[in-house]
Formats: C-alpha cells, structure tokens, sequence
C-alpha cells in the first residue's frame, strides 16, 4: 500500500533555540488555519510535518496555500509507503524515468532500522538498475535525484523533486506593525516583507474624500485583502486627510505641501500605533524614488514619530519591487489607476531637500494642528475585510 503525501519542510535556524516550541506552535498553528476547509491530515513531526490522506484533486491547492504561509521553506510531493524494503524499492522503481542517470540519497531519522541511509541508497540502486538496465547511476550531477526518507513512525518517504515556498518567520512571531497602505505597488510589498519575517500587520490608509473618489478606497480594502492571503486576521483602518490638507492648502506655502502632510501621516500613524499596540511603523518608501523620499524628506518626517518606522524596501529599485508584487497576487490591483491622497493640492515644484527648521515655521501657521490630529484619530474607521 503506497499513497501521496505533502512534506513541509521549514527553516532550522530559528528553531534551534530555547524559543523552538513557541515558534514551531505559532507555524502549527498557521499550517491548521491556511489548510482549513481542505479535506486532509495533518501530521506534526520532529523536523517534518506532513500532509496526509487528502484528496489528489486537491493536491495544487494545498501546496498554493503552504506557500502562503511563512516559516515553510519547502514541500515535496512524496510517496508513502511502509518499512518493507521490495516495497520501497517497487516505489523507487516508479519513481526514477526511463532514460538518463540517477541517484538515490536515503536519510534515515529513523536510527534502528535495520539499514543505514549508504546500505539503502546501495540497495535501491541496485533494484533500480535491475528493473532499469538502460539507466546510469551518477553521483555527481545525475539527472534525477531519488530522495528516501526513513521515518520513526513507520513510514518511508519517496521523492525526487521540491519547491521553494515563500520561506521567512511564522507569521506572528515577529510583533505588531503598522503598515501605511496606500492604493500603490510599494506599500503592499513592504507590508509583505515584514510580515514574511513573522510581523503581525495591521494596514492604515489615508484617503481625501471626496477628493479621492471611493473606488480609490476600495482599491486599499482590495489590497488590504490580498495580503490577508500571508496575514491571518489582518486589520484595516481609514483616516481622512481631507481637512488637514485643506487646512495647509490654505495657510501654508504650496512647495511644502507634501512634506507638511506626510508630517502629518507619520504623527497620525505613530498615535494610531500606539493605540492598536504596533510597536513600529512600516512604509513602502524607497530611496530616491519621488521628492518625499530623498534623505532630507524622510529626515524630516522621520523627526515625528516616536515608534521605529521601517522602510523594508529603502534599498530596492521599482523593478525589483514590482517582481514581488506580481508575485505576491497584488501588481494587478495596485496599478488599477485611481489616485491617491499625496496627489491632492499637488504643487508644481515639491521640495527635494526640505529641513526640519523650516518645516515647522510652516507648521506654525497652523493654530489647530493638535486638534486636526485628534479629529483624525477619533474618527477613524475600521473596516471589515
Ligand atoms: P506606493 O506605491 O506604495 O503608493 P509611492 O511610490 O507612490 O508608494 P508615496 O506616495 O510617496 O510613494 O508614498 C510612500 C509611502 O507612504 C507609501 O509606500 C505608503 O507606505 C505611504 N503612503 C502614501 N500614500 C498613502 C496613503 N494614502 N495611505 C497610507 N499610506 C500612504
Ligand atoms: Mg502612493
């Protein structure tokens, strides 16, 4: 009796430490919630958890939804069979092609069997070449690698191939972050990034209705929901700028128009995190790429949080960028072209080098700025994703 399983392999590293029990609950735990509604088991072992028993049709699907769960770093479609070795080897037999070279490389976590893993792959390599005489065995760059895996809890495992999965910490071992979404390319992706290293996101968008049309808002919720995909229970918060914006259109110099309202943002988001318990802040800013992103301009907005802010993608070029986001299932909502609240009361001429002095002599101008952040943070909305 042979049938299919799906090995899960995830990261030693991190898992070596005094934290493996709390990170492996948290990836378990995951696992269980990203493959509920599937009809399969799951098993949890040392080093391994599989998939059993699950219907074949539903094989693909259950390996698109591991890739969206971080801390997998691998999975393999195997066979499973019992100890017996004329059975592993009628599955070896199966399982390497018709032409072309092969190797066998056993592992045997199972220490007592009676083989150990140079006495297997010896074996099977054998059994193979008798069934398959056309074959070559290359031990260096064969064209075929037949995986064997020995288990303590009776069964042996047969494969030849694995996929890369989406690799990182289980998602929640890594704090909260809030992370600013706007309706573009960047943001979902450096929202992603944290997350891949085990940071619960909770999303906040900025929006300048009736400035920004709805569909714009809903392009956030979209996105927000594509990555609900790789964060569980992600939460989505809506702030209006709109009174802040009409606020600075009206009592301050037009060229400061975008650094005063991302001083704006980041105050708002700071506060928000605070009160969502988000130890950070994440933007999808990347160096150079627009005005509001030169050193000067993130200096100065940097100067008002008090909670880190974190810029997963500071270093990255757009094409790399848009790599992710294709990858991640979110490139095609984020390029739908509806506009954003930074191109509200957009001046001809941004400043590129902005200083923290002149900043605030703006700033000044403004006589109910605490309360325009006040208002903001009361009358935010939580939506339901
Ligand atoms: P993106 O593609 O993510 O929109 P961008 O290149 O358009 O980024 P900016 O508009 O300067 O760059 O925004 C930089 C970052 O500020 C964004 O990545 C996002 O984190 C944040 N941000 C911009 N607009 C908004 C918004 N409306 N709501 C929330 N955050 C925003
Ligand atoms: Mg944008």
């Amino acid at each position: 009796m042979s049938d299919n399983v799906i090995l899960i392999r995830f990261g030693e590293l991190y898992l070596k430490g005094k934290n493996k029990d709390y990170f492996e609950n948290i990836l378990k735990d995951n696992i269980r919630k990203k493959l509920a509604g599937l009809d399969c088991k799951l098993y949890f072992g040392r080093g391994r958890y599989v998939v059993k028993d699950y219907d074949r049709s539903d094989e693909s699907a259950v390996i698109a939804r591991l890739k969206q769960v971080f801390g997998v770093h691998s999975v393999s479609v195997a066979r499973r069979c019992g100890y017996d070795m004329d059975e592993i080897a009628a599955l070896a037999v199966e399982l390497t092609p018709d032409i072309g070279s092969f190797r066998v490389t056993a592992h045997r976590s199972y220490k007592k069997y009676p083989l150990d893993s140079l006495q297997i792959n010896k074996q099977l390599g054998e059994r193979i070449l008798q069934a398959k005489p056309q074959l070559t065995v290359d031990l260096h760059r064969p064209d075929c690698v037949l995986h064997v895996e020995v288990r303590e809890d009776g069964d042996v495992y047969l494969y030849d191939s694995s996929e890369r999965c989406a690799g990182g910490m289980p998602y929640g071992t890594g704090g909260n972050g809030l992370l600013l979404l706007s309706g573009g390319i960047d943001s979902p992706v450096a929202g992603y990034m944290l997350a891949k290293r085990g940071m619960s996101i909770k999303a906040l968008h900025f929006h300048s209705y009736p400035y920004t049309s709805q569909a714009a808002k809903e392009k956030a919720v979209k996105l927000a929901r594509i990555l609900g995909e790789y964060c569980p229970s992600i939460k989505l918060m809506c702030v209006s700028l709109t009174e802040i914006q009409e606020t600075i259109h009206k009592q301050c110099k037009p060229n400061y128009m975008i650094t005063l309202v991302r001083r704006f943002m980041i105050r708002i988001a700071n506060e928000a995190a605070k009160q969502n318990d988000c130890g950070c802040i994440i933007n999808g800013e990347s160096l150079g790429q627009v005005a509001s992103q030169t050193l000067e301009s993130i200096t100065v907005t940097n100067a008002v949080a008090d909670v880190p802010v974190f810029r997963p993608l500071i270093g990255m070029d757009k094409d790399e960028i848009i790599e992710i986001a294709q990858k991640i299932g979110s490139f095609e909502t984020s390029i739908e072209p509806f506009e954003d609240c930074c191109t509200v009361f957009l001046p001809e001429f941004p400043l590129i080098k902005p200083t923290v002095e002149k900043v605030e002599e703006q700033e000044a101008r403004i006589e109910n700025y605490n309360e325009l952040i006040q208002k903001a943070l009361e009358n935010i909305e939580y939506i339901d994703l």
